[in-house]
């Protein structure tokens, strides 16, 4: 048997099929987790107008220390339309412009008085005052094309006067899962029955991966009834099944895709848990057969779905993004495949693995805010190894 691709190697395949998508108008209050597909350009300099940083007055800096005499008041949003002469002083709030012919402001704390006239303290020419375009400078690049807007990057977009951008549009995403023993939560179990946990779970990866997810809900094991399914799901951009990509009598996804066009890129991956996965292409639609076992589609949709769906939507950086850390205790390495490890970040800067991680234990699993990539060796790796692992 040939050797197995690597997480790599595999993911190097997922990537190079990975089309972007086109791109759409979305409203930037509406873009959490959106990819930008050009680059957003401010269209005013932030601060727009030179501002205060603080609550006080408004001043000529080479005139202070002094007693000044008070001539205005410069409120957000209220500008005064005083122009600063030397000697006096315009009080000012936070974010108010700072008149023309000023050129500092001294802080409430470090003033006196402040009716007709206010003594303040020395202050540099510059200090508390925000300078227009400081920040950013109208026309300038705020948030680049390629990245992915969390909420820091909508408050930058917003704040130079954008209501829209240009995204990517989200992949439509199908959801399949397969098993005659598969029950939906909610109902009772029969003999031999288990609850059908992978859409739940699979189609709440998507969303927060910026995908639309419709979940198709289950199929038996029957070949009529999976190829109709499959059939359904290859409309999408994306088409997820979980299950029936063994090497059992009843695994009848791959041969089915097979049938309906779907050309094999892949199947077997050198990983631990989720060896079995599957990858297609028919057209432009991306098929990853995922293994059925909960921890197994978890894990194979964190290293290979996530990042065709950012690849899709033109991230800049589709890969998983691990981080350096050190293992909590010693782990034995499997020989040949890479394992990814449940575990939790400590407080002490460790990843420790969490116990129970057979691919069945999803409940174990649930424990966890981080995968531990444990690379494929010899012996083990001991405890305060460097390690890289991936943020859930
Ligand atoms: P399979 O990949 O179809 O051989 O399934 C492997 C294991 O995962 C079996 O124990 C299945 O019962 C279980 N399994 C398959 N699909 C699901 C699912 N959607 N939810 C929960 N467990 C599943
Ligand atoms: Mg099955």
């Amino acid at each position: 048997m040939p050797d197995l691709l690597t997480i790599d190697e595999a993911l190097a395949r997922v990537l190079e099929h990975a089309r972007l998508l086109p791109d759409e108008e979305v409203r930037v209050a509406e873009g959490d987790g959106r990819v930008l597909a050009v680059d957003a350009v401010a269209r005013v300099d932030l601060p727009p107008f030179a501002s205060s940083a603080m609550d006080g007055f408004a001043v000529r800096a080479g005139d202070t220390p002094a007693s000044l005499a008070v001539v205005g008041r410069s409120a957000a949003g209220l500008p005064a339309d005083a122009v600063l002469e030397a000697g006096q002083a315009i009080a000012i709030s936070t974010g108010a412009v700072v008149p023309a012919g000023a050129d500092a402001v001294v802080p409430v704390e470090r003033t006196r008085g402040g009716g007709s006239a206010v003594e303040v303290e020395r202050v540099e020419p510059g200090e508390n005052v925000r300078p227009r375009g400081g920040d950013i400078a109208a026309g300038a690049v705020v948030v680049p094309a390629g990245a992915t807007c969390g909420p820091a990057q909508l408050g930058a977009l917003a704040a130079v006067g954008l209501a829209t951008v240009r995204c990517a549009r989200r992949p439509r995403v199908a959801v399949l899962a397969t098993g005659s023993e598969l029950r939906p939560p909610g109902e009772s179990l029969g003999p031999g029955q288990i609850y059908e946990s992978n859409t739940v779970m699979l189609a709440a990866q998507l969303r927060r991966a910026g995908a639309d997810a419709e979940v198709h809900g289950s199929v038996a094991d029957d070949e009529d009834a999976t190829r109709a399914a499959l059939e359904r799901g290859l409309d999408a951009d994306v088409l997820l099944t979980s299950g029936g990509v063994s090497v059992g009598e009843h695994d009848l996804v791959r041969g089915l895709l097979g049938e309906l066009g779907a050309v094999e890129v892949f199947w077997r991956v050198a990983v631990k848990p989720g060896k079995p996965v599957a990858f297609s292409t028919r057209g432009s639609t991306l098929v990853f057969g995922l293994p059925g076992n909960p921890v197994s589609s978890f894990v194979g949709f964190e290293l290979l779905v996530r990042p065709a769906l950012a690849a899709l939507q033109g991230a800049s950086d589709p890969r998983p993004a691990f981080l350096p850390g050190r293992l909590g205790m010693a782990l034995p390495r499997n020989a040949a495949r890479d394992e990814l490890v449940r575990a939790r970040t400590a407080a002490d800067g460790l990843v420790q693995p969490i116990r129970g991680q057979e691919s069945h234990m999803i409940a174990r699993a649930a424990h966890a805010n981080a995968l531990v990539l444990v690379p494929r060796g010899s012996g083990e790796l001991a405890a305060g190894s460097a390690v890289s692992w991936l943020p859930l």
